[in-house]
């Protein structure tokens, strides 16, 4: 069995405690042993950080991009073999694990280049003979905590912007998944990161991201996860006066007009609602469709759902890989009852034997439900969708905007008034027409609205409102 251990400073360092990561395709197959820390490995990793922060804030912009280059590099360079790791950790497909990995890839290279991009104004003051200069500097020692359903991808989004502007990183990943961001810690070692720059603390959150959260020299948090975990995370952040970032839970509505076409509609609800078995905080979990189009959306649809094939993530043929573990999975089934009991129509969601010993659920559709039952309110995070059926564009929209995520909201039409209308009133971070509420490009803002965010939008550009704050300087040449 292969260990793993945490990256503090320049050195490999073991807390003991290794746990097995084990894959949700075939409970057999342990991935490895990874030692996981408590306070005192955070406050060693505080101390490397320290230690490293002067440095790597007036490091260069060129030291900066050519690390984050040379890490974009590598992950791409080595995508077949990381894909691989992901979907054995995580349950998703080996394409989708490919995919994500390159995700990844591209987020490294894309925030080099942000590295070479010097933001600030220069203003004449409204006095005679000064200058006013408005700067960014890194915010300082950011702890980056990251969920299990895009292990490699929200680590990147994270750890390349706050190395870009000049901060020194902490990252806590996800207990079930820490293999991704093992390999990121590899490679930034590697390539040549300074050491303190950037640090790994694997552990549980209750320990390791607690002990991150309240301590007193990290300046930030940027939080990925479920909203329990974030709303805790905000409280105290907001007691230590501590900048903090959370992308949270969604309930994304998809809407189907009428006039939809059916083989963009029911791909894109497909694709929304089951791919990476529904554990995408943007997933369509909540299919609103109007009166004339609903019996024969239903219909295309079941039969779209009911071809899908579930199985070991590592077989090419496989569609939808299990569920990341034995709790998800039960908390899905929980809900499948649940459905019945507030009178859905349950298409399939039962658990199924297959020939590896593994977490497997058949996608499930509930019919015939309303906004208010408990299904359509609370995330389910798992290859389980809703059908709502409305009446009209004017009640879609009042269905969509009823919930408290406000994550992504999508629609199905080919009137361009609607989308346009659509686009103006959803109250979500991000709209999508003729496409799945999940799958989003690297280069723009992600995040949402109500109980999905909360802070500064992550990816693009906009990072930079996290991972820097502002100085004014005014100057009297005299
Ligand atoms: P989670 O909240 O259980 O865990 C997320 C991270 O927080 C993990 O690293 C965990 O160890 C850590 N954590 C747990 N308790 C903590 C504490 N007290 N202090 C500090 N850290 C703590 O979430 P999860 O189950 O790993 O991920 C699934 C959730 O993530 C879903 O709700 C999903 O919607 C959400 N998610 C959101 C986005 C988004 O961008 N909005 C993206 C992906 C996932």
């Amino acid at each position: 069995m292969t260990k793993h251990d945490n990256l503090i400073g320049a050195e490999w360092v073991s807390f003991g405690n290794y746990q097995d990561n084990i894959n949700p395709s075939d409970i057999s197959d342990v991935i490895g042993s990874y030692s996981y820390g408590d306070a005192s490995s955070v406050e060693a990793a505080v101390e490397a950080a320290n230690g490293a922060f002067p440095a790597w804030r007036d490091a260069t912009p060129q030291a900066r991009h050519d690390l984050l280059d040379a890490v974009g590099n590598t992950i791409a360079a080595r995508k077949d073999e990381i894909g691989r790791l992901l979907s054995r950790e995580e349950g998703k497909t080996l394409a989708e694990g490919i995919g994500e990995t390159m995700r990844a890839s591209q987020v490294f290279k894309f925030f080099a280049g942000e590295a070479l991009r010097q933001v600030g104004d220069l203003q004449s003051s409204v006095r005679p003979g000064i200058d006013v200069e408005v700067t960014r500097e890194p915010v300082g020692i950011v702890g980056l905590i990251t969920p299990w359903n895009f292990p490699i991808a929200i680590p990147a989004w994270k750890i390349a912007p706050a190395l870009a502007y000049g901060n020194c990183v902490i990252i806590k990943p996800a207990d079930l998944t820490p293999g991704c961001a093992h390999v990121i810690a590899e490679i930034l070692h590697e390539c040549g990161c300074p050491p303190g720059v950037f640090n790994l603390v694997m552990g549980r959150g209750s320990v390791v991201g607690e002990a991150l959260v309240t301590h007193p020299d990290i300046n930030a948090i940027s939080f990925t996860g479920s909203v329990a975990t974030g709303h805790h995370i905000a409280e105290t952040c907001g007691r230590l006066r501590k900048k903090v970032q959370l992308e949270m839970g969604g309930k994304n509505p998809m809407v189907v007009l009428n006039d939809a076409d059916l083989s963009v509609a029911v791909p894109a609800c497909v694709n929304g609602t089951f791919f990476s078995t529904g554990q995408r905080c943007t997933a369509s979990s909540r299919l609103i469709v109007e009166a004339g189009i609903h019996d024969a959306f239903v219909d295309e649809m079941t039969k779209a759902m009911q071809a899908l094939k579930v199985g070991n993530a590592l077989d090419s043929a496989t569609q939808i890989g299990p569920v990341v573990d034995a709790k998800q999975l039960n908390s899905n089934l929980e809900y499948v009852d649940l459905a019945r009991t507030e009178a859905a129509e349950v298409i399939g969601g039962e658990r199924l034997e297959l020939d590896a010993n593994g977490f497997y659920q058949a996608p499930a559709l509930f019919l015939g439900t309303s906004n208010d039952m408990r299904i359509n309110r609370e995330e389910i995070f798992g290859p389980c969708g809703s059908v709502l059926k409305v009446a009209d564009f004017d009640e879609a929209v009042a269905v969509a905007n009823d919930t408290d995520f406000g994550l992504s909201a999508g629609i199905c039409t080919q009137s361009l008034k609607h989308a346009r209308e659509f686009k103006r009133q959803a109250a979500a971070g991000m709209v999508m027409v003729n496409l799945p509420t999940a799958g989003v490009d690297y280069h723009v803002p992600f995040g949402g609205r109500k109980g999905s965010s909360f802070g500064a939008r992550e990816q693009g550009r906009y990072a930079v409102e996290f991972y820097t704050t502002v100085k004014t300087s005014y100057v009297y040449a005299g």
